[in-house]
């Protein structure tokens, strides 16, 4: 067998089951489309809810499609547990909840995804639990944020509209010293490129909807841990808010597993290729990507991730209106949110306040499965369409 942290022993776990009797040996985890589970005997009954993690009792709490898939995602993030949420956001409000009580402080990056940034420091404020926003590529600016009551630092490395990367087990070393929890949104590297759990996080949260699912067709998500944290998790925030994984949802993101390490290296090469290219040209000031030597992180990138997926930007000293009209002429690329699936993707976002400040816009890319030769193509006959436009 291949070493644990080899690329290759990926392709196993993603790709191999044992046989499983319970299931006749079907080689697919069969969809358990059920809400309860009986039982032959009330001795039975009772022996299994003392035990509702590991026991099916009711499908809010435990079922087996999910769990399958729980175990997996699992054991490539090198955690040891699991927890499948309706989405991304389910999972990490989950995560932060089961880590905060009123009275709390937490450290949060500025750049964190939106809701995520919304959730911290407007919704919880309800509850009298405070935030401060940080710029996370400095480890100063975490640490001055640290206050005597702040029982939280969530992380996402890096981020997904500037790509800044935070330095994960120097944020979770002044954490532990001070007893504080970390959470860290992997959704971008994915276990295929990075495991914060390995560099002392505590908490791992994924959109699924992004690569792990990789086919635009589900919205997911997880939370994974140690096994005291994500029981914890499962008893009070699973099983209170019922924001649950539904079976076929873990079925359809099961298959898509099996071929996430093969898509995130074809993400990765293209990707390279594009944001190279890209960074060449004319109308573009800054290409922001962590692969690229040009980045300001480009060192730490190299220390704590191994690879670099296919969600990139770059700032444009042209209007956002001329580079919406761009995006237009693409023909290839797809105007959307959201990113992580087989179609590339543009989304242009006006004025964005971090730009360099010879930029007036910010265009974020995702660069899905096609042929890279043929997207830059694109890329390029949309820009010769719109180049002498006065705008
Ligand atoms: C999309 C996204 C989320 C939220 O996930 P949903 O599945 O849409 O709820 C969280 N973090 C990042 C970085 C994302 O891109």
């Amino acid at each position: 067998m291949t070493e644990k942290n080899d690329r290759e022993w990926q392709y196993t776990v993603t790709a191999h089951d044992a046989v499983d009797e319970r299931h006749h040996g079907s080689i697919n985890i069969p969809i358990y489309q059920t809400s309860l589970f009986a039982f032959e005997t009330y001795d039975k009954f009772q022996e299994a809810t003392k035990q509702s993690q590991t026991h099916h009792v009711y499908s809010r709490g435990n079922n087996p499609t999910v769990r399958y898939l729980e175990d997996k995602l699992a054991e490539l993030e090198h955690a040891e547990m699991a927890k499948c949420f309706a989405s991304g956001m389910a999972a990490i409000s989950a995560a932060i909840l089961s880590s905060v009580k009123a009275g709390d402080h937490i450290v949060c990056v500025d750049q964190a995804y939106g809701p995520t940034r919304t959730f911290v420091t407007q919704y919880l404020k309800r509850f009298d639990i405070e935030s401060t926003l940080v710029d996370g590529s400095q480890m100063d600016n975490i640490r001055s944020a640290l206050r005597p009551e702040t029982k939280l630092i969530y992380l996402e490395s890096p981020t997904s509209m500037l790509f800044q990367l935070q330095d994960l087990k120097a944020c979770a070393e002044l954490a532990r010293s001070r007893g504080i929890v970390t959470i860290a949104d992997n959704s971008w590297a994915t276990p295929v490129f990075q495991r914060p759990l390995e560099l002392g996080i505590n908490l791992v949260v994924h959109s699924v909807t992004k690569y792990i699912s990789g086919q635009s067709d589900s919205v997911a998500g997880v939370v994974l841990g140690s096994e005291r944290l994500i029981s914890r998790i499962a008893d009070e925030e699973y099983m209170l808010f019922g924001g649950i994984m539904t079976a076929h949802t873990a079925a359809l993101v099961t298959r898509c597993l099996r071929t996430l390490p093969l898509r995130m290296e074809r993400h990765e090469r293209s990707a390279l290729k594009v944001a190279t290219h890209m960074a060449g040209h004319p109308y573009v000031v800054r290409v922001n990507y962590p692969a690229l030597p040009s980045h300001p992180q480009y060192e730490l990138g190299l220390k704590q991730m191994n690879g670099s997926s296919g969600l990139f930007s770059f700032e444009s000293a042209e209007s956002p209106e001329k580079m919406r009209e761009w995006a237009g002429k693409l023909k290839l690329f797809k105007i959307g949110v959201s990113w992580g699936g087989f179609e590339s993707l543009v989304i242009v976002n006006p004025a964005f306040a971090a730009c360099a400040a010879e930029a007036h816009s910010l265009i974020r890319l995702h660069i899905g499965l096609e042929s890279v030769d043929d997207l830059i193509r694109d890329l390029d006959q949309a820009w010769a369409q719109v180049s002498d436009l006065q705008m």
